[in-house]
């Protein structure tokens, strides 16, 4: 037998993390965890570590330590905690990275495996929405690999297989719509946090759920594809496919279109990267076209769906502006799961700090992670002002 790949995979503890943990272990024989992260979660963490016994386990939140060290207390798996032991964690010499941290807070240890050549499964779309530039940069000056995990990037990545870039005439991003696809502004002005995160697809964390309410999801995906995919952003676009069966689309110039299909089960674009260049097989629901009989498609309605303009402007814009949509968007998410904004006032909040906030283009992580902290605080700020605020 040949030598089991090892891997790390930040954000374990996550809907990503969990579904590639469960892949692992439905092949045990063909790989080996050696490093396991969470925020804060040290419970959940110490058992994941219990039953794959990697040989660290990191909490990015300090203040979850004593639990987690106490637990793995004469287990063969270290215990370690905070921001730098995260960086560690993601420059140890795995085959193999899972970056499904959510949010920007990913940022960190995805650079740092990229810059140490790594082979990194992307799930962290924030990261790459915020640092493009800086980590396609660094992709190329340390010859890392990036494996596309986002389920549409995942698909447009296999269907790529079938032409060279260049021969690219259009890449289609499907969307789903998300729980509000045919609401009307108005009965979106009342939606709970509940309605938003109960996708009609797919299971998700929190964040992404109200992401894909918003159809900010849809936006953010449209700047990892600009990133990953060098065809020019006006050849990249966005039809609503409610079932979410076909996951992405890739046409070339004889006009031959290659879609990629499967069952809206993140545990097979998560499986198509961590047996890649080779295939895995999983326990997935198969594809069951007949029962499905009917496969729809829609114009995205940017009216009802504004965060779809405010990404693609961003995108064109570049610079700082993608990290300031991105930064004030992860904490209008948060206050309106918080229950401290309404649905509407996340995007609205996002508009409001895009066009108050205006600094120069970030030309180092330390440029970004200024920007990023300065666009949060000018966001918080606009939602002081708005009258839900609490
Ligand atoms: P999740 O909320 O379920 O899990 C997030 C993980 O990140 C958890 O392990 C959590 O402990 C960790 N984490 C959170 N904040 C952190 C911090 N400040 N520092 C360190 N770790 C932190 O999220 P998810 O749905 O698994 O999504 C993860 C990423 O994958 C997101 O960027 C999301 O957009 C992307 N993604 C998710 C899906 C999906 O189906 N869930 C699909 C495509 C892309
Ligand atoms: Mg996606």
């Amino acid at each position: 037998m040949s030598e089991r790949r090892t891997l790390s995979i930040f954000g374990a503890t996550g809907s990503v993390g969990l579904s590639t943990l469960d892949l692992v272990r439905q092949h045990r024989e063909k790989y080996r965890v050696i490093a396991l992260t969470a925020n804060g979660n040290a419970v959940e963490l110490a058992k994941l570590a219990k039953e794959f016994e990697p040989e660290i386990a990191v909490v990015a939140d300090e203040a979850a330590y004593p639990a987690l060290k106490d637990t793995l207390a004469g287990t063969a798996t270290k215990a370690a905690a905070g921001p730098a032991a995260l960086v560690e964690a993601a420059q140890m010499d795995a085959d193999w990275t899972m970056a499904a941290i959510v949010g920007c807070a990913g940022l960190p240890p995805t650079m740092a495996a990229i810059e140490a050549g790594k082979t990194v499964a992307l799930a962290n779309k924030e990261a790459l929405v915020s640092a493009g530039d800086l980590m396609m940069a660094a992709v190329e000056q340390s010859g890392a690999t990036l494996l596309p995990v986002d389920s549409e990037h995942n698909a447009i990545f296999q269907c790529l297989a079938g032409g060279r870039i260049d021969q690219v005439r259009k890449i289609t991003l499907t969307a789903s719509g998300g729980p509000f696809r045919t609401y009307s502004l108005d009965q979106m002005r009342a939606v709970t946090p509940a309605q938003a995160v109960a996708h009609p697809n797919w299971d998700m964390g929190a964040k992404i759920s109200v992401d894909s309410a918003t159809m900010m999801n849809k936006g953010l995906e449209l700047i990892e594809a600009h990133h990953l995919f060098p065809v020019g952003l006006d050849k990249l676009d966005i039809v609503v496919h409610p079932q979410s069966v076909i996951h992405s689309m890739v046409e070339y110039v004889d006009r031959s279109t290659l879609a990629q299909l499967g069952s809206p089960d993140m545990r097979i674009p998560i499986a198509s990267a961590l047996a890649w260049p080779e295939r895995l097989e999983t326990n997935s629901a198969p594809l069951d076209l007949a029962r499905i009989s009917k496969l729809e498609f829609e114009a995205p309605d940017l009216i009802r769906f504004p965060a779809l303009r405010l990404a693609r402007a961003a995108a064109e814009q570049g610079g700082a502006t993608p990290a300031i949509l991105n930064a004030a968007n992860e904490v209008a998410v948060a206050a309106f799961l918080a229950g401290r904004i309404a649905f509407l006032d996340i995007v609205s909040v996002v508009e409001e700090t895009l066009t108050g906030y205006r600094p120069n283009a970030p030309h180092s992580l330390t440029d970004l992670f200024s920007i990023d902290a300065a666009a949060r605080a000018y966001a918080s700020g606009q939602m002081d002002k708005l009258p839900h605020a609490a």
